[in-house]
């Protein structure tokens, strides 16, 4: 058994020695080199961060991994309103608070450790393969606190030092630091009974008093450490009738407790139930009822959808992080249950087909890593580049050149690969842990071995944080108002790819330029069928008309039928095209990267083959059937 989930993992290592360009990390975190107390040297910062992972990975190996199936039975329960932890759980998180692990990439200046985000996203991979219910309840302490920051700088209440390379004030200061010092966490309250995936249709209000003071009243759902103390909640601020929809909601922070003016202190947020689930059983997931709770509005009213993708965008790449912990876990089962069963003269790991769904499962879990990094790189570029921006005016003039080309760059990048790494890898934890099970035969199901927990612990990942079905939606809409905004660059980029999808020099470059025109050949298709549909839908009406319908007035819902019905299939496809092209660009730079693409692009070409012969042969005769069925 494995005592550290860093040290035994040459993949994760990889990114640490060689695979990330921590330079540009490191320069950004450290305020364009001017913060206080950084690190002498880059060598000296990354010595730093191998040594949080290694660290991380021990934790994780000798209190979750040996022990998770005593996380799995301990569920925290409640008693007189207040949630009972499970004691494995509690220690471990004794064990983060001790040796301060919940203050890693906060500000020095509150108290941190500066490290960036993406040192924080693998030390959740190594903590969700010990267990995903220690990773999530991980997640919301510096992960709450690192959007407390960023909503105070986005709605301007945080001041620079520019001299200084530090903060100088910023509003959510006392909850920060008390999450920093692991006293206390944080949660993300949006789903309601009747409002999941639709978040047009919370209902949750806030009201404005005559005192001034905000008040939320309603009931929250399926709540992750919903036992927090600090919860960012959205609700809807505006009167019914004026602003409906996604436009009516507000983001605020809310504190479980309030105390009133003779100094006793009362709950607001009522914990009214921990959910017994399928999995993730040493999580939290709580309903809440909200009674007139005091609220700090963040931002503007109205602006809370806005405020909430900020939050998501980084907790969708934590379940990608976290996903690939569970797999990674379930595939280290599989490999040493297979090579010491012997079964018909040999060890079942050199059976033919045993073999190859091992080895299926290694490559992917190595390529979703490589997609994981490159998303997490990009977003946190993205993020702190336009901090930069906004604080240093005192940027040297090749900084700021670097800066304007860079930045747009790192926007677009953070927001194509963040629902693709969602996206798939939670659905292959799923696939690679139900593989497990297969590879275990019979002994797999018992509950003598852990893959039967794996599976069980993976079927929330394509659920929370907005399904895989919700994901699928956002790349489509994306993906094909790209092409609408810039026909041309599409075009140029699809030629390119078919051309080098022949011409390229190496056998490599030929089969990612493959995989690139089978996602070109199924956006042209989709979109050539969309903009059928919306001509036919034009008939009849004034001509003057139609060109502002064609350039602006696209409505994914009505317009986009066949492109809706494919969008899981369009998703698959964009994400192996999105790896490939991360993988390649590793074995570019380093050769040793090569066996691991030229396994993964075997499979992946043909795959991505078959899912654009399905997306533009399959889908018009369901449509007919589903339009009878909706009369
Ligand atoms: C363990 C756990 C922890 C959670 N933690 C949190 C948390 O911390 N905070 C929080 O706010 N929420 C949390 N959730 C809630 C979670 O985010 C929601 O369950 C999820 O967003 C789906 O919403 P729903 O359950 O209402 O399903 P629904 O929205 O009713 O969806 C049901 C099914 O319909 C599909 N569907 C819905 N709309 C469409 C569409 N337009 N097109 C195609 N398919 C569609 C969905 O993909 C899904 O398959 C958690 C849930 C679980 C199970």
């Amino acid at each position: 058994m494995s005592t550290n989930y860093f040290t035994d993992n040459d993949d994760l290592q990889y990114y640490v020695r060689r695979g990330v360009d921590w330079q540009s990390l490191f320069w950004v975190t450290e305020y364009g080199g001017r913060a206080e107390g950084s690190p002498e040297s880059l060598e000296e910062a990354t010595a730093f961060y191998g040594e949080i992972l290694s660290l991380v990975g021990e934790l994780a190996a000798t209190q979750l991994g040996a022990h998770s199936a005593k996380v799995d039975t301990e569920h925290p329960h409640l008693v007189d309103g207040e949630v009972l932890e499970g004691e494995t759980l509690r220690r471990f998180f004794d064990s983060l608070r001790e040796v301060e692990l919940h203050r890693l990439c906060i500000p020095r200046e509150l108290e941190g450790l500066n490290a960036p985000l993406l040192v924080y996203f693998l030390c959740g991979e190594l903590i969700a393969r010990g267990d995903v219910s220690a990773m999530t309840h991980f997640s919301f302490h510096a992960g709450i606190a690192m959007a407390l920051l960023v909503y105070s700088i986005q709605e301007g209440t945080t001041s620079f030092d520019v001299e200084r390379g530090r903060l100088r004030e910023t509003r959510f200061a006392d909850a920060i630091r008390t999450i920093a010092s692991g006293e206390a966490w944080g949660c993300m309250d949006i789903t309601e009974p009747n409002a999941g995936s639709d978040m047009a249709a919370l209902r949750t209000r806030a009201t404005l008093g005559e005192d001034g003071q905000w008040r939320i009243r309603g009931q929250k759902i399926y709540i992750t450490s919903g036992h927090a103390r600090f919860h960012l909640v959205i609700a809807r601020s505006e009167e019914p009738g004026s602003a409906e929809g996604l436009e009516g909601l507000s983001m605020f922070l809310v504190d479980a407790w309030e105390t009133l003016p003779d100094g006793t202190r009362v709950r607001r947020v009522v914990i009214d139930r921990v959910e017994e689930k399928l999995g993730h059983n040493g999580s939290v997931t709580a309903a809440l009822t909200f009674e007139d709770a005091p609220a700090e509005l963040i931002g503007r009213p109205g602006e809370g959808f806005r405020y909430m993708l900020t939050l998501m965008n980084n907790a969708r790449i934590g379940v990608g992080f976290e996903s690939i912990g569970l797999a990674e876990a379930a595939l280290r089962a599989a490999e040493s249950y297979a090579a010491e069963r012997p079964s018909m003269g040999r060890m079942i790991a050199h059976h033919e087909m045993i073999a190859e769904l091992l080895e299926e499962m290694r490559t992917d879990v190595r390529a979703l890593r490589a997609l994981a990094v490159e998303a997490a790189r990009h977003e946190e570029l993205n993020q702190k580049l336009a901090l930069l921006e906004r604080f240093v005016p005192d940027l040297s003039e090749a900084e700021q050149v670097r800066m304007r080309e860079d930045l747009p760059v790192h926007r677009r990048q953070a927001r194509r690969l963040t629902p693709l790494l969602k996206y798939m890898a939670s659905e292959k934890a799923v696939e690679i842990a139900r593989r497990a099970i297969q590879i275990h035969g019979g002994a797999g199901y018992t509950k003598d071995y852990p893959v039967e927990k794996l599976l069980r612990d993976s079927l929330v990942l394509p659920i929370y944080e907005g399904t895989s079905q919700i994901q699928s939606l956002m790349v489509m809409k994306d993906s094909l108002l790209g092409i609408i905004r810039d026909p041309k660059g599409f075009f140029t980029r699809q030629a390119q790819s078919r051309l080098r999808a022949v011409t390229a020099p190496t056998a490599r470059e030929r089969g990612i330029a493959r995989i690139e025109t089978c996602a070109a050949g199924a956006l042209q298709f989709l979109m050539r069928r969309t903009f059928t549909e919306k001509l036919r839908g034009l008939r009849g009406q004034p001509m003057a008309k139609w060109k502002n319908q064609l350039t602006h007035d696209w409505d994914p819902k009505r317009d986009f039928a066949l492109a809706m019905l494919h969008a899981e299939r369009l998703t698959r496809l964009l994400a192996l095209e999105a790896i490939g092209e991360v993988l390649l660009a590793q074995a570019q730079r380093h050769p040793e990267r090569g066996p691991l693409l030229d396994t993964w692009l075997e499979r992946a070409v043909v795959e991505a083959e078959e899912l654009h012969t399905r997306i533009t042969t399959t889908g018009d005769s369901f449509l007919a059937r589903l339009d009878a069925l909706r009369g």
